[in-house]
């Protein structure tokens, strides 16, 4: 298996989010179990200005009575939306109720299989999509093998074709990564610590994999080592000399990036090195513990080619 997300539930320390003021996460939540609330924040999402001023929103949302609006609409106040002197505008946690809704997190339920590109590295049977508990993965339409499955929201399967969806997944995949190894959660904007570590529970099915893991809210992404080479400017060079487009190739036809055939992991050192070939030529970059490259080294197949290169 070639990459995964793990929640705090399923994984890592029995650890909650810090939240050290402001209400309990619990109360927040009962505080939107009501129609009218929701109708507030997606009216004040609707609107094309804002602040909002108290009556237009009242009207948007389409209530007449004022005092039982004023209620509702006090309940979100200082939680979900703030009062300004110019009227109500969002706060971040009301932006993300509606951005939720929006995305189906909380009213979709659907799974569906659909041919992807790609044949299996294990087995060479065609691979396929396949989305369910609102997870889309990539898998072998023939053996076991998974190519990576990551929380996928619903909303994102919304008037795209198969095609478009993969290549959604695609991308989402790769910005996922690329926040997590840049130090940011993508859950919850938290530090994220990134470590090289020997597969042993067979999370992913490799030998050596890549964790990186939030320190906020325990999220975590892990993934082979090579996956975090698609953006590396030596690594992007060499595709493009040998005419092939990295930022548009789906990442799970490239070998090297979904799994661990190429991949060497010397953890005396605390090196890792991928080798990439193409073309009769073979690139291998080397990465240090922290996923930093320490070293590149392009080799001809035959005895005069070869040239090489550290950074
Ligand atoms: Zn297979
Ligand atoms: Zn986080």
């Amino acid at each position: 298996m070639s990459g995964s997300e793990q929640s705090p539930e399923s994984d890592g320390p029995a650890v909650g989010p810090d939240v050290d003021d402001g209400l309990p996460a619990a109360e927040a939540f009962a505080l939107l179990g009501n129609e009218t609330r929701i109708d507030i924040l997606q009216a004040l999402w609707r609107a094309p200005d804002h602040p909002v001023a108290f009556s237009a929103l009242r009207k948007r949302v389409g209530m007449r009575d004022s005092a039982q609006f004023n209620y509702h609409l006090s309940k979100l106040t200082d939680h979900f939306v703030r009062s300004t002197d110019d009227g109500y505008e969002f706060q971040y946690a009301g932006e993300k109720v509606v951005r939720a809704i929006l995305a189906g997190t909380f009213t979709d339920r659907v799974s569906l299989e659909f041919p992807v590109a790609g044949e299996c590295f294990e087995c060479g049977a065609a691979l396929e999509g396949r989305y369910s508990d609102e997870r889309l993965g990539v898998r072998c339409s023939a053996c076991d093998t998974t190519y990576g499955r990551y929380a996928f929201p619903p909303g994102g399967l919304r008037d795209r074709s198969d095609a478009e969806v993969a290549a959604a997944f695609d991308q989402r995949v790769r910005h996922l990564h690329c926040l997590a190894a840049d130090g940011v959660c993508p859950e919850c904007g938290g530090r994220v610590a990134t470590e090289i570590t020997p597969d042993d529970d067979d999370r992913l099915d490799l030998d050596v994999r890549v964790d990186h893991t939030c320190q906020q809210c325990q999220h975590t992404i892990s993934s082979p080592v090579g996956l975090s080479l698609l953006d590396d400017a030596t690594v992007v060079a060499f595709h493009a000399e040998h005419g092939v487009d990295l930022t548009s190739t789906e990442h799970w036809t490239l070998d090297w990036c979904v799994t661990d055939q190429t991949t060497a992991y010397d953890p005396d050192r605390d090196r890792v090195s991928v080798g990439i070939t193409l073309g009769g030529e073979t690139l291998t970059v080397t990465l240090d513990g922290d996923l930093r490259v320490v070293d590149t080294e392009r080799r001809c197949e035959g005895a005069d080619g070869e040239s090489a290169a550290t950074v």
